[in-house]
């Protein structure tokens, strides 16, 4: 149970991480596509206002007066913006570079000031690429040379080298000679914003993940706990000698309410069926026992009576019976093992059951007479079924010696055959003792019989009425259902009982549930 727990803990958090780990990306690629619109948006006003401005001041000339917005100071630095416009462009905290329509840099801003010359040509020469409408990123270094500017950037804390997202905005006809304007700020809010989140995230994360395993762990605990309970309970049940017992069940009506409503009932079949083995080894045990002991009592009997007295005879005689007897019982076990494995003898072929009966029904009146009862048979119609003629016959005949095995003297036993559309039945009704309602569910169980020490010999005593093993009515509803037919009764204590074997005509047969097409196999004869 341990390991089911500690699965369902690691897979847990195994998703949980997973799950963690793909909402942290994708929030951290969010707020980075966030931060770097909001920069560029940042660049493109500031480049907006550059443009203004210059148009501001060429707007305050006076109308036919030209206005110069460049011109050239320094023959070496060649022409910048006029005054006026550098004093307002330097109000813009950004980087900004104004391009004349030449190429040349007129104006560049504190921020661009700091940048080392190569930088500053690496922007200018990637400006005419970059198109009105896009954005571009450019690697700088600040200037390390001059130490004034290098004392400027260290002391605003910014780093040597940077990143910046730069725009470009092209000037209008009327700004001439401005060529365009190229705004620029560094990215390293961007970057800071991911890093800080990142960070936060790595703090947040193991605690989360922590908290939830312990949850998990606790929680799977819980719900395997009643299994535990129950696995130590079905231990102590399938101990073999603990089958009357059963769960525990909680109402809950859940899944291991349900589960152990179901082992419930499969500990109780086992228990009808492990009961059932053991009254079974113990009936054939006794059943065997007696006439091994009326046996033993024979031979010791023959053995000290004189030689070919007739004494030792009469002693013989007898073991030969229980001989006999012995052979039967075991005949019938065996033959029931046979049923029970699916291993028997049961042919199929075309039959007509009308031979049978009537060969049946002369049995039964050289029995009956013997009995002092009237053996009678009203009805006995054409029928052709597919089956075992030796098996139906043994099936017949069992119920026909019943019905005269339990019918006192002067008493009546009635045969019929009556062929229906479908099936036919074959009927047996005596007048004899009948059997208890209370009895009836149980006299085709093994060894079942209503008044066992009427049917049982006694020791010692000679009983004149031989009782069977109880085994002729499980062998004979067994021979009914392989032929896809039953066996029922009806019956009153005292009043009589009537058997009737109902089996399928020929072409309406269904094979039994029971009898699997192996059943059917002819038997080798090894035994
Ligand atoms: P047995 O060999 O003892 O007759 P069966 O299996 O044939 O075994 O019958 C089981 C029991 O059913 C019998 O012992 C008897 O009590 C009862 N029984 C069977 N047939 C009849 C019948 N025709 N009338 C009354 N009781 C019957």
């Amino acid at each position: 149970m341990a390991s089911i727990r500690a699965r369902l803990t690691t897979t847990y958090a195994a998703a949980l991480a997973g799950t963690m780990l793909v909402f942290g990306a994708t929030l951290w690629i969010g707020r980075g596509a966030s931060v770097q619109r909001q920069l560029e948006r940042y660049a493109s006003a500031q480049a907006e206002v550059a443009l203004r401005l210059t148009g501001f001041v060429r707007r305050k000339a006076k109308p036919g007066e030209p206005v110069q917005l460049t011109e050239v100071r320094d023959t070496v630095v060649g022409p910048t913006v006029v005054p006026e416009l550098y004093t307002l462009l330097e109000a813009l905290p950004e980087f900004i570079l104004v391009v004349d329509a030449n190429g040349q840099i007129v104006y560049g801003s504190r921020e661009a000031r700091l940048l080392s010359s190569d930088a500053l040509d690496a922007i200018r020469s990637s400006a005419p690429r970059l198109s009105p409408s896009t954005v571009g990123h450019a690697d700088i270094d600040r200037d390390t040379l001059d130490p004034r500017r290098r004392r400027a950037w260290e002391a605003r804390g910014l780093p040597r080298t940077d990143q910046l997202l730069i725009v470009r905005r092209n000037a209008d006809t009327t700004l001439a000679p401005i060529g365009y304007v190229i705004a620029g700020t560094s990215v390293g809010p961007s970057h800071r914003a991911q890093t800080e989140l990142l960070g936060s995230m790595l703090a947040v994360a193991p605690f989360v993940l922590l908290v939830s395993i312990a949850v998990a762990y606790y929680l799977a605990g819980n719900t395997l706990r009643p299994l535990e309970q129950m696995r130590s309970e079905l231990e102590a049940i399938t101990d073999g000698r603990s089958l009357h017992r059963r769960l525990h069940l909680e109402s809950t009506g859940d899944e291991m309410a349900r589960l152990g409503a179901t082992l419930n009932a499969m500990i109780g079949r086992l228990e009808t069926s492990f009961g059932g083995l053991r009254r079974f080894t113990a009936d054939a045990s006794h059943e065997l026992k007696t006439p091994l002991t009326v046996l033993r009592a024979n031979v010791e009997r023959a053995m000290s009576s004189p030689q070919g007295s007739s004494e030792q005879l009469v002693a013989l005689e007898e073991a030969l019976q229980e001989i006999t007897r012995m052979a039967d019982l075991v005949d019938s076990l065996l033959t029931l093992a046979r049923f029970d494995e699916g291993r028997f003898d049961l042919h199929r072929e075309s039959i007509e059951l009308e031979p049978i009966v009537r060969d049946v029904y002369e049995t039964a009146v050289i029995l009956g007479e013997a009995a002092g009862l009237e053996i009678a048979m009203p009805v006995l119609e054409p029928a052709t079924v597919l089956g075992d003629a030796a098996r139906l016959r043994q099936l017949f005949l069992n119920l026909v010696t019943n019905a005269i095995k339990y019918t006192p003297t002067g008493g009546t036993v009635e045969l019929r055959l009556d062929a229906g559309e479908d099936t036919v039945a074959f009927t047996v009704r005596d007048t004899g003792i009948g059997i208890a309602a209370a009895d009836l569910p149980y006299i085709f169980d093994r060894f079942w019989r209503a008044d066992r020490a009427r049917s049982r010999r006694v020791l010692g005593e000679h009983v004149s009425e031989r009782g069977g093993f109880g085994l002729g009515l499980a062998i004979s509803q067994w021979i009914a259902q392989a032929h896809g037919g039953t066996l029922t009764v009806a019956s009153r204590l005292t009043r009589g009982s009537t058997f009737t074997v109902t089996l399928p005509l020929i072409g309406e047969q269904v094979l039994p549930v029971q009898a699997a097409p192996a059943a059917y196999a002819v038997h080798d004869g090894a035994d």
